[in-house]
């Protein structure tokens, strides 16, 4: 069995599920018991590592290879968390190998990728090839939900005193563990959520002239929200790689009887951005467009989700670099743009060049039976191993 096998059979059977904000416990919640086989790992592989914890039981695990003389410092993310297994139809925590595939829950995302990731580490430590940049393997808590691992980590670059001793500055270049089928991903949409709230004012439905009806302001703010989305196309021209930016209406709730006129409306909106467009700014665009259409307020509530956009801006020479490693392992693959969101931006918010690239097909992420082509995985342990071997 291949190394990044053994390690990808030991990471699914070690159940690291988050629960994305529902109120639940049990030990296959969170990332604890992953954290702790990584820790293990790299005890007993002997390289400098450290936990950095973010909230309970929820930690960021760092180890770094450093190589004499390297200009370079590459970091290497994958995620430690899964999606629930709610309604999956193979047992989730015991994996199982069938047809060159291995099956089980986090198999595709991201474990394989982690593992692949973690069996290219190993070789470099105990190869330490000539020519080998210095490797920082981040692997984070919490990418399904609020992403809190990727935030502490990129965020304290900014602090004073940085929290992390393996990794207090900016790397050079960030490769995420993602879905691929060995694609690079060089640029995907980001989402901003936000509430919007109409006020009222109540009064007994059967004199509803005494009153101010929030549901029907509500209903004017949702065909204005109609019209601007249907104008954003010509508004801002779609990324080539990316698609379109766009607008969703998802949500409404208002009212609390049928008697009454309603004092309050609510809904949530989802706005996919594109490179270039500002998360926060989105929002304000919004309410000058609802400003110039009504006569009346709607409050804005802080976004719940901000997640950035990637641009190809920065990670050119990058994307390069990989795709000669790739094409040398496996032949000329694509570079893409993909419509769902990563760490990738995360570390582009920072100035560092970063790229999606794993193995797997995101067709397969979050599914009922999950599972992962055993030859994508040795391919890409191959080539994170040659790329961090420098090329
Ligand atoms: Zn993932």
């Amino acid at each position: 069995m291949s190394a990044p096998l053994t390690i990808l059979k030991d990471l699914v059977s070690i159940p690291s599920v988050n629960p994305m904000g529902r109120d639940v416990s049990g030990p296959e919640y969170f990332e604890t018991r992953v954290t702790e086989y990584l820790l293990q790992y790299l005890k007993r592989l002997d390289v400098p590592f450290e936990q950095v914890e973010i909230a309970p039981g929820r930690s960021n695990v760092l180890a770094r290879l450093d190589s004499p003389g390297a200009t370079k410092t590459v970091l290497l993310d994958a995620h430690q968390d899964t999606v629930p297994v709610d309604g999956m139809t193979i047992p989730p925590f015991e994996p199982v190998e069938q047809n060159g595939r291995l099956y089980g829950r986090g198999s595709c995302d991201v474990k394989g990728g982690m593992a692949a990731m973690l069996a290219a580490f190993t070789r470099l430590a105990k190869e330490r090839p000539a020519g080998m940049s210095n490797v920082v393997l981040s692997l984070t808590c919490d990418e399904e939900a609020t992403s809190i691992g990727i935030n502490h980590l990129t965020d304290s670059w900014s602090e004073p005193v940085p929290p992390y001793r393996l990794c207090p500055t900016r790397p050079d270049a960030a490769i995420v563990a993602e879905p691929t089928q060995l694609d690079i991903v060089v640029a995907h949409r980001g989402a901003t959520r936000w509430k919007l709230h109409t006020a009222g004012r109540a009064c007994h439905s059967s004199r509803p002239e005494e009153g101010i009806n929030a549901i029907y302001r509500m209903a004017k703010v949702v065909l204005a929200l109609e019209e601007f989305a249907a104008k954003l196309p010509t508004q801002r021209p779609a990324h080539p790689l990316c698609g379109p930016a766009t607008l969703s209406v998802g949500r409404i709730d208002g009212g609390s009887s049928v008697n009454i006129v309603p004092d309050h409306c609510h809904i949530e909106v989802d706005r996919r951005l594109i490179p270039g467009e500002d998360r926060f700014g989105v929002i304000d665009e919004l309410a000058d467009y609802l400003r110039s259409k009504l006569d009346f307020e709607v409050t804005h509530e802080a976004p719940y989700c901000a997640s950035p956009s990637l641009g190809d801006d920065l990670n050119g020479a990058l994307s390069e670099q990989l795709m000669r490693v790739i094409t040398s392992v496996v032949g000329p693959r694509k570079a893409v743009g993909v419509p769902y969101g990563t760490h990738a931006s995360r570390f582009a918010r920072e100035g560092i060049a970063a790229v999606v690239f794993g193995p797997g097909d995101i067709a397969q992420a979050h599914t009922k039976d999950e599972w992962i082509e055993i030859a994508q995985l040795d391919h890409a342990a191959e080539i994170y191993y040659r790329f961090c071997a420098g090329g």
